[in-house]
């Protein structure tokens, strides 16, 4: 498999461009670029969260731990109204929750490329952010969304061409070949597991509603077929001339 850092190169590199187009071809804010850009960056590890091996899968959990409560931080003070104190309390149990439950969970229940290198497991972590990305359908939100998936998948594809070796002229296949773009693992119940989240995150994607672009205002209606109304006309009568000024 590539490396930790064939794969944060690529994947930044892809984030970069997908930054420059949002910009130049869509005519998106850098910031939302940016952001994009970098959870393209983050994406090529994220598939690595399933290896219970050091550095790769420490860094992402820290990196998620502290950038998921501010990627939170958006929706939740357009969408419920939360003011900094709110975004703190409800930030730091997400921080520790990620930095210390999360991890745990991932060596517990997942095996090395098994359902977290899969096809679907890319488009959950898109799902994932964009629910977490401010609220709305809106195009800046896929925009996000889809910087997630593309260094998710850029993983996976790293991860296909890794397994082909070759050597004096002559290409060898490794075991590992197929077992990151794939739709089904080895385990039923992983299969199952990985499935259901990716419909019950569906639905939480459809429930979304398109933003109000201003307030609605409300245009009074006449409650029958009224006349139409005249204003009554002012008439303006100019002062008859004062006698004792004349002639001055
Ligand atoms: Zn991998």
């Amino acid at each position: 498999m590539a490396g930790f850092h064939t794969h944060i190169t690529v994947s930044t590199a892809l984030g970069a461009g997908m930054a420059w187009l949002g910009h130049e071809h869509y005519h998106l804010g850098w910031s939302a670029c940016a952001v994009a850009g970098g959870l393209c960056s983050v994406g090529g590890m994220m598939p690595d969260l399933d290896s219970d091996s050091g550095v790769p899968a420490r860094e992402t959990i820290g990196f998620a731990a502290a950038v998921v409560p501010m990627l939170l931080s958006t929706r939740l003070q357009q969408q419920y109204g939360f003011d900094v104190e709110s975004l703190f309390l409800f930030g730091a149990p997400i921080y520790l929750f990620i930095r210390f439950g999360l991890g745990t969970l991932f060596k517990i229940f997942t095996v090395h490329r098994g359902m977290f290198h899969s096809l679907p497991a890319a488009a959950i972590a898109g799902m994932v952010v964009y629910l977490l990305c401010d609220h709305g359908a809106s195009f800046v939100r896929v925009f996000k969304a889809c910087g997630m998936v593309v260094g998710f998948l850029s993983h996976l594809l790293l991860d296909e061409i890794w397994s082909i070796q070759v050597r004096n002229g002559t290409a060898r296949v490794k075991n590992s070949f197929g077992t990151a773009m794939k739709f089904f693992g080895q385990s039923a119940p992983a299969n199952a597991m990985c499935y259901a989240t990716l419909i019950l995150l569906g639905l939480a994607v459809l429930q979304e509603q398109p933003m109000p672009k201003s307030m609605p205002v409300a245009t009074p209606q006449p409650a029958f077929d009224a006349p139409e109304f005249e204003p009554p006309r002012t008439v303006i009568v100019p002062p008859e001339r004062r006698p004792g000024y004349d002639g001055l």
